[in-house]
């Protein structure tokens, strides 16, 4: 299959008893069996089944399966939000006394969740430009994991998923891309050597902010090794290639019961069939609003990967040929001019999100980095006059008006 028909057929193709053509919601928390064998051999992973929805349901599985196929991945785990699916990774992964190497421009609430890891003896180094080179020097024998997102947000540096991937698969570290930003229809960090993808399915996979979500997509890897990651043991024995998501669906999975619900999985389905379409529509804005932006007088700054003035121009089109999402940040001269614009925007919402049909203004520094020290927040690429726009599918024309007529107040 193509890649816009697995999208809407992609491992499931209807249901078989009623003909139904969206997936049941199977509002249920426990499946009966016919028999205490049967339930027995469910339980001890001999046969297939559903026995309570906290360790699988059958409406979110197909949801799980969806994205593995669209992802290129052996398997997928979907959680209660992105950040779940980010910690129950990590912990999948790691025991005190590891090190994570993270990307400094990752999302405020990773920034801050491998942060709080330290409480718990597991290391994290932030690097401030995560290339091969850094990454060569930084590693040590205690470094498990590294951390990126394909795009930061939002910092909107470009990761270069294929050589840091060759230095993880070189030391056997357990590469994690955050592809929230950059949905598959943009790109498939599996193919580039990452190990583990991971989504907010609150953004762009689901598309109309209607449903918090994650996932985690498992590529397979065969980095597990008995001596470097002790708690895969018997995972890589008897599940080869599936190990990790064996191990966390029997395990952190099982143990925190962060799951999504079916119907967010629902919710998610029926967005997720419209992905491509919305993308380029998203892309097409953003590139336009991107160079609207950049000749304004009163835009002093402006990041987008795809800018040519952007020192992420290059690597930025290797990766990104059919568009590199639709964040573009700016900085405006100071809080003060950034508080005005987005106090004059009328189409336009001032909330903490992205990746919504709509566009969406917010000011980071005073909302998602609102606890961070100011040298955290320079780390993060976040600065007083700086406004992070995430560009909708309205027609063009709207967007712009909106944001000229805002732009004209200062
Ligand atoms: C929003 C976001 C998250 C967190 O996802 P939630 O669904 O809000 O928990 C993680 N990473 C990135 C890049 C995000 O944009």
């Amino acid at each position: 299959m193509e890649f816009q028909t697995k999208l809407i057929h992609g491992n499931w193709q209807g249901d078989d008893k009623t003909g139904a053509t969206n997936v049941p919601i199977y509002y249920s928390n426990a499946f009966a069996h016919q028999s205490a064998k049967e339930l027995e051999n469910i339980f001890i992973g001999r046969d297939a089944g559903y026995v309570y929805s906290r360790i699988a349901n059958p409406s979110v599985e197909v949801f799980e399966k969806r994205i593995a196929a669209i992802e290129g991945g052996v398997a997928a785990v979907a959680t209660a939000s992105g950040m779940s699916a980010i910690y129950l990774t990590l912990m999948n992964l790691l025991k005190p006394g590891d090190e994570i190497i993270s990307s400094s421009g990752v999302f405020g609430g990773t920034y801050n969740l491998l942060k709080n890891l330290q409480d718990y003896h597991i290391h994290v180094k932030f690097l401030d430009n995560l290339d091969a080179a850094v990454l060569k020097h930084e590693v040590s024998e205690k470094t498990k994991v590294v951390f990126a997102e394909t795009i930061g947000n939002p910092k909107l540096d470009v990761l270069d998923i294929e050589a840091v991937g060759e230095v993880c698969r070189e030391q056997s570290i357990i590469f994690i891309v955050d592809a929230t930003i950059t949905p598959p229809y943009l790109i498939k960090p599996i193919e580039y050597g990452a190990d583990i993808v991971i989504h907010s399915t609150s953004k762009y996979i689901n598309g109309n902010s209607n449903a918090i979500g994650g996932i985690v997509v498992d590529g397979g890897s065969k980095k597990y090794s008995e001596d470097k990651f002790t708690g895969f043991k018997h995972y890589t024995k008897r599940f080869g290639r599936f190990a990790f998501t064996a191990k966390l669906r029997n395990e952190i999975g099982k143990d925190i019961g962060a799951v999504m619900s079916p119907m967010n999985s629902f919710l998610n389905l029926v967005g997720i069939e419209t992905l491509a379409l919305r993308m380029r529509a998203h892309c097409e804005n953003a590139v336009k609003l991107a160079e609207y932006l950049s000749q304004h007088p009163k835009v002093t700054e402006v990041n987008y990967p795809l800018l040519k003035t952007s020192k992420y121009y290059s690597i930025a089109q290797k990766y990104y040929s059919k568009g590199a999402s639709a964040l573009i940040t700016c900085r405006l001269g100071s809080k003060q001019n950034a508080f005005d614009f987005i106090d004059h925007l009328k189409l336009i919402s001032n909330l903490v999100n992205i990746g919504d049909a709509q566009t969406l203004v917010v000011h980071p520094a005073s909302t998602i980095c609102v606890n961070n020290t100011q040298e955290e927040k320079v780390q993060m690429g976040v600065f007083e006059d700086l406004v992070r726009i995430s560009v909708g599918i309205e027609d063009y024309k709207d967007i712009l008006e909106d944001i000229d007529q805002a732009l004209k107040c200062l």
